[in-house]
């Protein structure tokens, strides 16, 4: 059975103009890392809801969410205008399969995310359960400018608390930032960029790749892979490849 249960805003981070962080204090069932809760607001006396994938890890309080602002769209642009001490719907339990217990093992772990579809990623690399499952664990963050490219603090905190096991690599479309890679992330899959700068190779028999958010991003780097000889990951048939398309 599943449940609204009335959550209150802690704090809205801006980051930028579209780009913010929600921290909702609920009280909601455990949840694993990776999932998504449904978020809702009445909006003209309609219930309006879409599924947000947790950026806290399980035991963090409150809960944190990363949201961009879609153009013209209905939730992300209201929610965007909460203040700390509204009221906003969050729906118990969590959902989703986009969690490591879905994921074979394998020596490294690649997580690839665009925009906001870093979130389940960072929820994912503050567990045990990462850390005794890959030796490697490796984050793609593929964003437009670099005014987009937040969490560099939590992910510093990962470097340090991790060293060699975790490798970090920023991806900035549409400008030159300093050690970042300037274009889109199937692009650097295809030259080999990528694995240069990593200094892992991707590969069928060492490598599980998760991969989240951008529709465009998640299909042009899946084929890729599988011109690698990865394949989709299926509950009937493993495979290295596992995707969630947040639209
Ligand atoms: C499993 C899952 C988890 C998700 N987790 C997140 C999350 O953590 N953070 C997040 O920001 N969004 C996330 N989304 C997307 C989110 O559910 C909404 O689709 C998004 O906020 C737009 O809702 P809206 O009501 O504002 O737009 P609508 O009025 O419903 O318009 C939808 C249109 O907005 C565009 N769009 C949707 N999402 C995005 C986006 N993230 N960036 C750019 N354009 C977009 C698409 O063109 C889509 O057709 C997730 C989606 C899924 C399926």
């Amino acid at each position: 059975m599943s449940d609204w249960l009335e959550g209150k805003v802690v704090e809205n981070i801006h980051w930028n103009d579209g780009l913010y962080t929600l921290k909702i204090d609920a009280d909601i069932s455990p949840f694993t890392a990776g999932q998504f809760a449904s978020l809702a607001l009445m909006i003209d006396g309609e219930r309006v809801a879409r599924p947000y994938s947790f950026l806290s890890a399980p035991h963090e309080k409150p809960l944190e969410f990363f949201f961009y602002t879609a153009d013209k769209g209905v939730l992300s642009n209201a929610l965007y205008a909460l203040q700390p001490g509204d009221t906003i719907l969050v729906k118990n339990p969590a959902n989703g399969f986009f969690t490591l217990d879905e994921v074979p093992q394998s020596r490294d772990l690649w997580m690839i995310g665009t925009g906001t579809g870093i979130a389940p990623f960072l929820s994912i690399l503050r567990t045990t359960q990462a850390w005794e499952k890959f030796k490697n664990l490796v984050l793609l963050q593929g964003v437009r400018t670099n005014a987009d490219l937040q969490y560099q603090d939590m992910i510093q905190g990962l470097r340090e608390e991790h060293g060699e096991r975790f490798r970090f690599q920023g991806f900035v479309s549409r400008e030159a930032v300093e050690g970042t890679i300037q274009g889109r992330i199937p692009a650097a899959i295809e030259d080999g960029s990528l694995e240069e700068a990593v200094g892992l190779e991707l590969s069928p028999e060492n490598s599980q790749v998760m991969l989240c958010g951008n529709p465009d991003m998640v299909k042009d780097a899946v084929d890729l892979l599988k011109a690698r000889g990865l394949a989709k990951n299926l509950r009937r048939k493993p495979g290295q490849i596992t995707t969630e398309n947040y639209w």
